[in-house]
């Protein structure tokens, strides 16, 4: 490599070094934290694998800690995530700070981030070193998928990249707790009282630091953001509270996208000053935590039923020989002896 290349650790750099490609979770982590883009891409690919390497790779990212602010979009699908995705990055590239976009699509059967959205979503932007931008698929499970994206996140954050953009559609609850897994979380609507309706029932306001109007070129706009003051206006908050702000963008034509900036830059502020971002950060280290043990813990017990032959358990519950909760017991011990 030559003297020249940039010695930020960050990102653009494609490094020669690239072309051993070594799985080594430590090797790769290094590579990553050094910027080169082909080991970054292949630490996605394990972790949204979930194999046993992605993780220790997250473990080993967890060590390198980088100075990403993570910000979530979310909404349903159609609401113009991916082209307001596309101003903000845009926008978060005026000052120079390099940008990440993980894209995650649970109900896309590909994988592997190299999904055609990416190459169209690239085509703005890949000339521009300081981007980068994957999709994330489904990983089996949506469960798969809730634990991939934060360590996705934090690979992303060694990295060195300062924005890290996580877009996902907001319909489910696996999606919504990705979503406001964000350090700021951006609700988009579009207007329209449904929308505003749907977003509240999916509990999409509930998570929202900011929430947008989009599709604010066509009629309604200001009625929807009414709608929302007023949904958020019950909703009961102390002073001391942040309260989202309603915005109206219109990603195709541009308008809005600075307030939006502003707002995230206010939202960041706020929490920075009064010590919510360390709070928010250590909730969302404390609900990772609970997620893995529980899917840990739920493939032990259904490694272990596999092993000991549930169907003959089912058997003798079947012919009352045992109740379910004497055969639970029954069970029990055995799986508290230490799953593998
Ligand atoms: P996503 O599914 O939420 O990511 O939505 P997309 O960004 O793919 O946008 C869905 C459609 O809405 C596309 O045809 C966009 O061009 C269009 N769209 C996005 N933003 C706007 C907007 O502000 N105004 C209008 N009129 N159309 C928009």
């Amino acid at each position: 490599m030559s003297a020249s290349v940039r010695v930020t650790r960050c990102v653009g750099i494609a490094s020669l070094s690239g072309i051993a490609r070594s799985d080594d979770p430590a090797q790769l982590g290094a590579r990553i934290a050094r910027g080169d883009r082909a080991a970054l891409a292949r630490g996605l690919s394990l972790i949204e694998r979930g194999d046993a390497a992605g993780r220790e790779l997250a473990s080993v990212a967890w060590t390198t800690p980088g100075v990403g602010y993570i910000v979530g979009i979310t909404g349903a699908p159609g609401a113009g995530k991916s082209t307001l995705t596309d101003r903000l990055v845009r926008e978060f590239r005026r000052s120079g700070d390099p940008v990440a976009v993980l894209a995650v699509d649970p109900s896309s059967p590909f994988s592997g981030g190299a999904i055609l959205g990416d190459s169209v979503r690239m085509s703005d932007h890949f000339l521009d070193p300081g981007v980068f931008i994957r999709s994330m698929a489904s990983r089996g499970a949506l469960g798969g998928l809730a634990l991939a994206v934060p360590e996705a996140v934090r690979l992303l954050d060694a990295a060195g990249f300062a924005w890290i953009v996580v877009e996902t559609v907001g319909v489910g609850q696996v999606e919504v707790d990705i979503a406001s897994a964000a350090d700021t979380t951006v609700v988009v609507m579009n207007p329209g009282w449904g929308d505003a309706v749907q977003a509240n029932k999916a509990g999409l306001l509930e998570v929202a630091d900011i929430l947008v109007v989009n599709k604010a070129d066509r009629p309604g706009a200001a009625d929807t953001e009414a709608d929302l003051l007023g949904m958020l206006s019950l909703r009961s908050t102390d002073s001391a509270s942040w309260r989202p702000p309603v915005l109206a963008t219109s990603a195709t034509e541009g308008t809005g996208i600075d307030s939006l900036v502003e707002a995230i830059a206010r939202h960041r502020a706020w929490q920075q000053l009064e010590g919510h971002l360390l709070t928010r950060r250590r909730r969302r280290i404390a609900s990772e935590l609970q997620r893995l043990i529980s899917h840990e813990v739920a493939a032990a017990v259904e490694a272990h039923l596999r092993s000991v032959g549930i169907d003959r358990v089912v058997d003798r519950i079947e012919t009352r020989e045992l109740s379910l909760s004497s055969a639970a017991a029954e069970l029990r011990p055995q799986f508290q002896s230490g799953p593998e």
